[in-house]
């Protein structure tokens, strides 16, 4: 396969100038289109093409990737190309935050116009794109992502969900509710090693140590979670929620909001009166889905 491609960029603030500049670092073609057309300065410095339209940037390349803020965004400009501008066997990767139906919308306004559509969602940073450890979820037509896997692994991983083109835009509501859980944990963690007057640093430094075995732990509970079935083998759900209590009154005593622990203690509340306090506590994954039908 061709290891270089024509690629367009449509939008370049953070995450679209990154990903502009890891395809020219992959060794790609590029042409660049923004709104505010002086943030596509320092790439045509890097040899980046600037195109004066929306019609001439999907003109420039085979494939063509959108990064704006959000649907609205993505139709102010492509609403504006004109009709029979594509031609057929061109790709058109959406990669900004929308949900499945605008996704969907969008694929289909994409059809009309003659370009394949792929659906897209960025898993990191700018930094983590520039420096190729992004994962980028992608659904749509299977022969479309072949054509396109080329120039999605500029950067890093590249997974293909299906072909529903909604179903990227989905898991990006999946990951959310993971990470900004972390976040939230890593922020409330911070809170309340200051507030008890600990160096942040040997909070932060506890953190980046124990985090591959935590992830461990979780890839663990995860076996159990598919197997529908919570032997402790590593301590139960009581243990767990014991020392969580006091830890919820540290926050309360030393004036920590205590709106993400109150949340934790209620997990454990439900799994315990619904009498897994005996189960590891992957069994919470039980009582969250409650209601959702077999
Ligand atoms: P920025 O705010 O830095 O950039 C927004 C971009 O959208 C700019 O190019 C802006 O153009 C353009 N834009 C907004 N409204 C319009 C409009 N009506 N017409 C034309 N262009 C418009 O956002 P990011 O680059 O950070 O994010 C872009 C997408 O990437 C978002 O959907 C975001 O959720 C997603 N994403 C971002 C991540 C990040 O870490 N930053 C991580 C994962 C996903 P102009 O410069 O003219 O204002």
């Amino acid at each position: 396969m061709k290891k270089s491609k024509s690629v367009s960029v449509i939008g370049l603030g953070m995450m679209g100038s990154a990903l502009a500049e890891a395809l020219m670092n992959a060794g790609h073609d590029i042409t660049v289109w923004n709104r505010t057309a002086a943030k596509a300065g320092p790439l045509m410095e890097k040899g980046a093409r600037v195109a004066a339209s929306a019609d001439e940037t999907i003109d420039a390349s085979d494939v063509i990737l959108v990064c704006v803020t959000n649907h609205a965004a993505a139709m102010d400009i492509l609403g504006t190309i004109s009709d029979g501008t594509a031609e057929s066997g061109k790709c058109l990767v959406q990669l900004s935050t929308m949900t499945p139906d605008q996704s969907s919308e969008l694929a289909q306004f994409a059809a009309r116009h003659r370009l394949d559509c792929l659906g897209g969602s960025i898993l990191g940073t700018p930094n983590n794109v520039t420096g190729g450890t992004a994962t980028i979820i992608v659904s749509g037509p299977r022969v479309a992502f072949d054509a396109c896997a080329v120039v999605l692994h500029a950067f890093g991983d590249a997974k293909f969900l299906g072909s529903d083109v909604g179903a990227a835009c989905a898991f990006d509501k999946v990951w959310f509710a993971y990470v900004y859980g972390v976040q939230a944990a890593f922020f409330q963690g911070a809170a309340l090693a200051h507030a008890k007057g600990f160096a942040l640093d040997a909070f932060f430094d506890t953190v980046k140590a124990r985090s591959p075995a935590i992830v461990e732990q979780l890839m663990a509970f995860g076996e159990k979670i598919v197997a529908r079935d919570h032997p402790a083998t590593m301590g139960h759900l009581d243990i767990w929620a014991e020392p969580f209590n006091e830890t919820l009154a540290m926050c309360r005593a030393l004036g920590v909001h205590d709106g993400l622990p109150v949340a934790i203690m209620d997990n454990f509340r439900r799994a315990r009166a619904a009498g897994l306090g005996d189960q590891e506590l992957s069994a919470i994954f039980e009582t969250l889905i409650d209601g959702v039908a077999p």
